[in-house]
C-alpha cells in the first residue's frame, strides 16, 4: 500500500524492521516467528539494504518472499553509493514489477575513495530519480513509489554542523520523500528537539521514531558502532551495569526502556514508531504486551 494510504488509514503507525538473512538458518529461524509479526499487525516492515548492494539479492527475495507468503507489507531500503543509475533503474523496474509500493532511500556508507564511482552523491540525489522514475509511469500506481527517508536526531557523523545537516535533510524533502525515519535513539529529549527543529525547517512530512531495544550488551556495543553519535543516557548504562552478569535481566532492562520510551512518545503524538527487530519477535512481542496492546491497531484508538 502506498505510504500515503497506509498514513491516510494509520493515525499511529508502527513499522518493524527486518535484515535479509545470510544463511539457511537464518531465513528458517526469521519466517519460524514471522506469524508473531503478522498477529502484531503493523502498519507496514522494511528490510534493509546492504552498504554498496552486497545484499541486494536476498533483500529482494525477502521483499518478495514477504509480499507473497506474508500478511506483511515490506517496504525497501535502497543505498545509492557505489551504485549506477542504470542499477537502480533495474532495481526499481524489479520491485515495481513485483507491486512493492515504497521505497526507503538512502545513501548508504560513503563510497571508499578509490571505488566504484556512483551516480549518486547523496539520497536526495536518488529521491529524485525515484521521483523521475515514478513520472514515467512504469509503475502500477500513478503515484509511482512513495518515498521515505532518514534522519539523525543527535547529527549524522559526516555533518557535524547541525543546521547545514538540516538543510540537507530538507534537500531530501524538498526532492519529494513522503516521510522521514529516524536513526534510533535512547533519549526522546533528543527526538523531540530535532522534531521541533525539522518544523522550524518548514519540515512538515511525517517523522517516525526508530527504537531499539537493548538485548544484550554484545547488541549494545554493536549499536554504538552502527548508530555513531547516538547517545546512552547514564541512568540507562548504570542500569544495564547492574546487571551485566545475567543476559535475561540485560534484555529486561532493555525492553523496559524502549517501551518507557514508546509510552513518552505516544503521549507526545509520534506519527510512526519504528521497531528495530533484528529478526527476532521476543523484544517486540514483549513490547506491545507491556504497552496493553496485541496489535498495531489499538495504538490508534483515542
Ligand atoms: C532508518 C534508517 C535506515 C537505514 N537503513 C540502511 C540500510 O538498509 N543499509 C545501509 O547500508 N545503511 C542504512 N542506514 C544507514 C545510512 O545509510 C547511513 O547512515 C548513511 O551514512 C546516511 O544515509 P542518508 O540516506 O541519510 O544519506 P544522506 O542524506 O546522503 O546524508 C549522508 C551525509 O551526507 C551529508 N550530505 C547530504 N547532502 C549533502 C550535500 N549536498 N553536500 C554535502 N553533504 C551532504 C549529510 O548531512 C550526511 O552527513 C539507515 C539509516 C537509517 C536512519
Amino acid at each position: 500500500m502506498h505510504i500515503a494510504d497506509i498514513l491516510s488509514r494509520d493515525s499511529v503507525t508502527t513499522s518493524f524492521e527486518f535484515f535479509p538473512p545470510k544463511n539457511d538458518a537464518g531465513w528458517d529461524s526469521l519466517f519460524h516467528v514471522i506469524a508473531d509479526f503478522e498477529r502484531m499487525q503493523p502498519s507496514f516492515v522494511s528490510v534493509t539494504y546492504g552498504a554498496g548492494g552486497n545484499t541486494r539479492t536476498r533483500t529482494h527475495e525477502l521483499v518478495v518472499r514477504l509480499k507473497t507468503q506474508t500478511k506483511l507489507d515490506p517496504i525497501p531500503h535502497l543505498t545509492c553509493a557505489n551504485h549506477t543509475k542504470e542499477d537502480i533503474e533495474n532495481i526499481l523496474t524489479q520491485y515495481a514489477q513485483c507491486g512493492v509500493s515504497n521505497i526507503l532511500a538512502l545513501r548508504g556508507d560513503a563510497p571508499i575513495a578509490g571505488s566504484t564511482a556512483s551516480d549518486f552523491p547523496h539520497a536526495a540525489d536518488l529521491v529524485k530519480f525515484i521521483r523521475q522514475f515514478n513520472s514515467r509511469g512504469t509503475h502500477s500506481d500513478p503515484r509511482g513509489f512513495g518515498i521515505g527517508v532518514a534522519g539523525f536526531p543527535e547529527g549524522h557523523p559526516d555533518t557535524p554542523n547541525t543546521l547545514v545537516q538540516m538543510d540537507h535533510l530538507r534537500a531530501k524533502v524538498d526532492e519529494g520523500a513522503d516521510y522521514i525515519c529516524s536513526q534510533l535513539f535512547f533519549d526522546n529529549s533528543a527526538f523531540i528537539d530535532w522534531q521541533e527543529r525539522c518544523e522550524l525547517a518548514g519540515i512538515r512530512i511525517p517523522v517516525m521514531a526508530g527504537i531499539m531495544p537493548i538485548t544484550s550488551i554484545a547488541g549494545l556495543k554493536r549499536m554504538a558502532e552502527l548508530a555513531g553519535g547516538t547517545r546512552f543516557p547514564a541512568k540507562l548504562l548504570r542500569a544495564v551495569k547492574r546487571c551485566e552478569q545475567d543476559a535475561a535481566a540485560v534484555e529486561r532492562v532493555g525492553i523496559h526502556w524502549a517501551t518507557e520510551q514508546c509510552m513518552a512518545l505516544l503521549d507526545h503524538g509520534v506519527r510512526g514508531i519504528h521497531l528495530y527487530t533484528l529478526n527476532k519477535s521476543e523484544a517486540t512481542q514483549a513490547i506491545f504486551q507491556n504497552l496493553g496492546i496485541q496489535t498495531s491497531s489499538q495504538l490508534r484508538q483515542p
